[in-house]
């Protein structure tokens, strides 16, 4: 186990059921003890790839069909 100190650990209100919920300040996710929703820690700002389950969805595709063919 790492050491931490008290401030490593915050509370934020739960945007679902306004329950308090304990954020570490690493974590970019926090199931919400009371209703169990995925809550997004405040406090970090990831690109919507690190935690949205559509993440890769967003993320631009390479273009197919455009393979290089042989020179000539
Ligand atoms: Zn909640």
């Amino acid at each position: 186990m790492r050491y931490w100190k008290p401030e490593d650990i915050f509370t934020a209100p739960c945007p679902f059921c306004q329950g308090e919920i304990e954020f570490w300040k690493d974590e970019p996710l926090r199931v919400c003890p009371s209703c169990r929703k995925e809550v997004r820690n405040p406090k970090q700002d990831f690109g919507c790839a690190e935690w949205c389950k559509h993440g890769l969805e967003c993320l631009d595709p390479a273009p197919e069909g455009k393979k290089p063919g042989p020179a000539g």
